[in-house]
């Protein structure tokens, strides 16, 4: 089975040609990053306009790249939201074009289950699984039984991860997106500040950042009129501790308490090597639990993503029509 993949929901223009849902031919992606970088995030005119220009030449390229005729095609996936919808547009509009002018069968599919299935293309999927789920706009903690079906058990009552690395990230002065910058920084700096964590009410798997977030900046505002120095390095190490030590502990709790085959984690935060060190260390000590993590080109926004989604929801016979239309804030679930 050979299913192109089409993404547009916030800056990257992508597609991708994947086979049998699991295997890459291909997986162009155009960012945009460079447009958005000196206003401090993205802005949705300037991304809309960029998928215009950009999404013909990134569909042709992924096709040629993996070798493959649109006849040869089983079906066309695209992600329906959730996003930005001018940007969603765009995408939407490009697959439904496509499937018109080639009779190929339509999927439409959500953005988040795409970060989820980045695994697939790694690792066979066991089920049950707990999939964290960070990214610029999600934190959640998803369950699945089977293929296609998810269950939200846990998300972020106020920032996403993402979000809150950013944000700290822009009072630290450092560029955008801010993540990487703060891993790299918290890598080379001590934790000294003692800041919050989230917990939230006993058993609880939502997650909330803005209160840390605050903590962050308000440390940093008190400092500067006393005249005292931060080290950036130590906040940012001291930042990413509590960041990490809420998303690890909750995930670890949730895969023994649903009983899971697997933890996969996803989205653009799962490129965090702090991250990715302290899941593997608190995995490693239950032994019956895999733990999956996609390379870091896997967990940003990409098409194959889609494409491994949107094959599994073609397998079971969901199909969009021309109807189809973006949906910036489609549920998951
Ligand atoms: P969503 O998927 O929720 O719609 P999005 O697509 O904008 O949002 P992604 O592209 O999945 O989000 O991830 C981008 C986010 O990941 C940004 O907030 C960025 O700062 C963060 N990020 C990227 N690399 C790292 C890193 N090494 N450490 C921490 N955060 C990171
Ligand atoms: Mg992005
Ligand atoms: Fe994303």
């Amino acid at each position: 089975i050979y299913v192109l993949g089409i993404e547009t929901s916030c800056d990257e223009t992508a597609a991708a040609v994947v086979k049998n849902g699991t295997e890459i031919l291909s997986n162009i992606v155009a960012s945009q990053m460079e447009s958005h970088k000196r206003f401090g995030g993205v802005v949705p005119e300037i991304a809309s306009r960029h998928h215009v220009e950009q999404i013909t030449l990134v569909i042709e390229e992924a096709m040629n790249k993996a070798g493959v005729s649109f006849q040869q095609l089983n079906a066309i996936a695209v992600t329906q939201g959730p996003g930005l919808v001018g940007a969603l547009l765009i995408g939407v509009n490009a697959a439904k074009a496509l499937a018109f002018a080639y009779g190929l069968p339509l999927v439409g599919v959500h953005h988040i289950a795409g970060h989820i299935y980045a695994n697939r293309l790694v690792a066979d999927m066991k089920f049950p699984l707990l999939s964290l789920v960070v990214s610029g706009g999600h934190t959640e903690l998803v369950y699945m039984e089977e293929h296609g079906k998810f269950q939200v058990i846990g998300e972020t009552r106020d920032d996403a991860a993402g979000e809150a690395y950013d944000k700290v990230a822009r009072a630290l002065n450092l560029p955008y997106p801010g993540g990487p910058h703060i891993d790299r920084l918290a890598h080379e700096g001590r934790v000294t500040i003692d800041l919050p964590r989230a917990w939230l009410e006993e058993g609880s798997y939502d997650f909330s950042f803005s209160g840390l977030k605050s903590a962050v900046l308000n440390t940093l505002h008190n400092a500067k009129q006393r005249g005292e120095h931060i080290d950036p390095k130590n906040m940012a190490a001291s930042f990413q501790a509590s960041v990490i030590d809420v998303l690890v502990t909750k995930t670890v709790n949730a895969a023994k308490e649903y009983n899971v085959r697997q933890v996969l984690l996803a989205g653009g935060v799962a490129a965090n090597r702090g991250l990715r060190a302290e899941l593997e260390r608190k995995m490693a000590e239950l032994d019956d639990i895999e733990l999956v993590i996609p390379p870091l080109s896997l967990c940003t926004d990409n098409a194959a993503m889609i494409a491994a989604a949107g094959t599994v929801l073609f397998e079971q016979g969901k199909r969009a029509d021309m109807t189809l239309n973006a949906d910036p804030s489609l549920e998951l679930a």
